[in-house]
């Protein structure tokens, strides 16, 4: 049986669950008439709690945890913050427990109405730092992660810092939760151990019980439970070959991205958030080709405003270290719908009120605050501007004109940014394949958006079932509009890009190399391979495949024409 979850770290796991509970916390509030003897056995607490964080720190830094260590180590700091408001409410006759639960419950309570994603993540902590004052004062042992047996899948409600400190990496075959999504804790711990891990998975914790075998697959958020024979002989060999091409591909960390008789490209990654840049140097990308700022805008209430997307878009730029990002502004509508900006039902919403068509719509609310941030943010990095949906020169000339006003005001301002930032078009619809030689003239980049372009090029929407036969990137008509656009840059010698899935499409890398392309962007797990495939392909042998692939009519044809294809 196979369940859905969300894929937060790559690989594959094969063990026996263990479940992590948190005991119980449960106490009873009493009043408190020694107020001094309280308050020294709260002392005594806090000493036992510092002492604790201490040592979980070092744990987790000796495995390399750097930052959850310093996650940690905030705790004492972020308890030491609250010792006033504690100490008050034992003064007046709380139990040391009653004031502990109270005054996190109230920090809680105000971190998770700020605006700003990273202070309400520090609701978290302070759970973390309730809990674990709680069970010190009531003598309730920790959870011990660090014991668990070689092979054992670990299922949790979700994973804290502090319940992880002794994790020991070689015996965990696997993570599994009910909560968490790509940046929660949990995520970022798996993917810093290399932990195999599927996140959210629906009433895990009732389904699943203790010593039971599953697969975990975190490359395809899967979850196998009760695996039959063959389920455990496909995945074990899967898994070994995951590893082994894993290793394999370390070679190439440090190399320039060129094909067999050294011609270079670039080879960038696609991120989500300011923390993905981790991965993306982990894995030797030369940049970022395609930042999605939806997701700074997504699981809120309200929008970010200009200091916070500044605060992300600098964090970007500064830890990219020159290297260069290209930052795609807000694409929502379509499949992306965002509740606070309460945009009308419609019939049809891939063709309706969306990306660049909705933020120059609500240019002064929406728009401006983020060309603003970026402008800003541009004076620490190599920071580009990337226009989405784009499908008549108009919207280019309109996002340009509003940068320019803004430049003039952060200039009165005397805010620095840069003033020859490069802003470039997403060709995803095939009204921008169709002007692609205009749009040339005007923009400074290129980035093909295969993800979008198939199913606008094909008018087939891939989430329905009855077409989505129609939806491949073999198809002759994708792959013709695809050529025109590298064609149509190339005599304005404007480079191109791709950032769909289609870039890191083995398959096709032949083509787009025959094509022209300049710069391919990719998840992060796949840059590494991406290099290892061009490098093994001549110009003049990838042109040969190219020849034969666009003379052919059909997608079967293409499809057979690149299976047998040879470098
Ligand atoms: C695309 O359409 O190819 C693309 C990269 O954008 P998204 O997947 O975010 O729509
Ligand atoms: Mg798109």
């Amino acid at each position: 049986m196979k369940y859905l979850g969300i894929a937060a770290s790559a690989g594959i796991g094969i063990g026996q669950i263990v479940k992590i509970e948190e005991h119980s916390i449960e106490y009873e509030a009493r009043n408190v008439e020694d107020t001094q003897a309280e308050l020294e056995r709260y002392a005594k607490a806090v000493e036992r709690f510092c002492e604790k964080t201490l040592q979980m720190s070092a744990q987790v830094r000796k495995r390399g945890g750097e930052k959850d260590a310093e996650i940690l180590e905030g705790h004492n700091v972020m308890l030491e913050g609250m010792q006033d408001n504690i100490e008050d409410a034992i003064r007046d006759g709380s139990c040391a427990e009653a004031a502990v639960d109270m005054t996190c419950d109230f920090f809680i309570s105000v971190f998770l109405s700020a605006p700003e994603e990273l202070t309400r993540q520090r609701a978290a902590d302070v759970k973390d730092i309730k809990t674990r004052m709680l069970k010190i004062l009531l003598g309730i042992e920790d959870v011990d992660i660090s014991g668990v047996e070689p092979g054992t899948v670990i299922l949790a409600k979700e994973l804290t810092p502090s319940m992880t400190a002794g994790i020991i990496k070689d015996n965990v075959a696997g993570i599994i939760t009910e909560q968490g999504g790509i940046t929660s804790h949990s995520a970022i711990l798996a993917r810093a151990l290399e932990i195999p891990a599927v996140l959210s998975m629906k009433s895990a914790f009732e389904m699943l019980e203790d010593k039971q075998t599953v697969i975990v697959d975190g490359t395809n958020g899967e979850v196998i439970v009760a695996p039959t024979d063959e389920d455990i002989d496909l995945y074990t060999v899967r898994r070994r070959e995951y590893l082994e091409a894993k290793k394999a591909l370390g070679k190439y960390i440090g190399r320039s991205t060129q094909t067999a008789e050294g011609r270079c490209f670039e080879l960038v990654a696609n991120i989500g958030n300011p923390n993905d840049v981790k991965q993306v140097l982990e894995n030797d990308a030369e940049g970022v080709g395609l930042f999605r700022t939806e997701f700074l805008f997504m699981d809120r209430d309200k929008m970010p405003d200009e200091e916070e997307q500044f605060e992300a878009y600098k964090k970007v730029a500064v830890d990219l270290k020159g290297r260069p990002v290209i930052v795609r502004t807000l694409d929502v509508g379509g499949d992306k719908q965002i509740p606070y900006f309460e945009m009308p039902k419609e019939e049809n919403p891939f063709m309706g009120y969306r990306a660049v068509r909705f933020c120059l719509d609500k240019a002064s609310e929406v728009y401006r605050p983020q060309l603003r941030a970026l402008l800003r943010a541009s004076a620490y990095g190599n920071i580009k501007i990337m226009v989405p949906m784009v499908t008549c020169v108009d919207e280019l000339r309109a996002v340009k004109k509003i940068l320019s006003e803004i430049m003039d005001e952060l200039e009165r301002e005397d805010i620095p940014f840069n003033r020859n930032i490069e802003v470039g078009v997403m060709i995803e619809t095939p009204a921008a394949v169709l002007i692609a030689d205009i749009l040339a003239t005007e923009a400074d980049f290129f980035s093909i958006g295969t993800n979008d372009l198939i199913g606008y090029t094909m008018a087939a929407d891939r989430g329905n079932s009855k077409v989505s036969y129609l939806y491949s990137q073999y198809n002759p008509a994708v792959l013709r509009a695809i050529e025109h656009v590298i064609a149509c840059a190339k005599n304005e010698n404007v480079p191109v890009g791709m950032c769909g899935e289609a870039a890191a499409d083995p398959s096709l890398i032949p083509l787009w190399i025959s094509f022209g392309l300049t710069e391919f962007s990719v998840n992060p797990a796949s840059v590494l391979r991406t290099r290892k495939i061009i490098s093994e392909w001549t110009t003049a042998k990838a042109n040969e495949i190219s020849l034969a692939v666009m003379n052919a009519q059909t997608r079967d044809e293409v499809v057979e024409i690149l299976k047998n294809a040879e470098n």
